[in-house]
């Protein structure tokens, strides 16, 4: 998986600046925000996505980090979205399980948006 951009970050190859690290998971910014607060968690050894077989201790240490994160972004407090893209049909473009923290302002209700559909509503 050398070619995977988080396995780069994870392993040091693309610097990154860590907001929270252990044996098994690591926390960054992303780098493209979509909010004032926008930062990833990812495990440290690869998996495609929820469907690969990811250890439960692993799930643990990714879930564990997210109000540790939103803590240290500040948002613990005010709240945040956790999204998890997860294969083609719900638009993951980066192929390394990776888990989504967005907040730092209020958020309109429902969070999907069909690409056949202009309405941004779940159906
Ligand atoms: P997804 O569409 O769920 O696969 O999300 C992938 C996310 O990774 C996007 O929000 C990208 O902005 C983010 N991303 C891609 N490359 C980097 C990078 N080098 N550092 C931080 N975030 C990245």
């Amino acid at each position: 998986m050398s070619e995977c951009i988080f396995c780069m970050i994870a392993n040091g190859t693309i610097p990154t600046k860590a907001l929270l690290e252990d044996d098994l998971i690591l926390a960054f910014d992303d780098i493209a925000p979509q909010g004032p607060v926008h930062s990833l968690i990812i495990p440290r050894q690869h998996f495609d996505n929820l469907g690969d077989g990811v250890p439960g201790e692993v799930l643990e240490a990714i879930f564990a980090a997210v109000p540790r994160v939103a803590k240290i972004k500040g948002i613990d407090e005010s709240g945040y979205r956790v999204i998890i893209n997860n294969g083609p049909d719900a638009a993951q473009s980066v192929g390394h399980l990776h888990v989504h923290v967005i907040g730092g302002s209020p958020m309109q209700h429902g969070m999907v948006r069909f690409s056949d559909s202009d309405e941004g509503v779940a159906r």
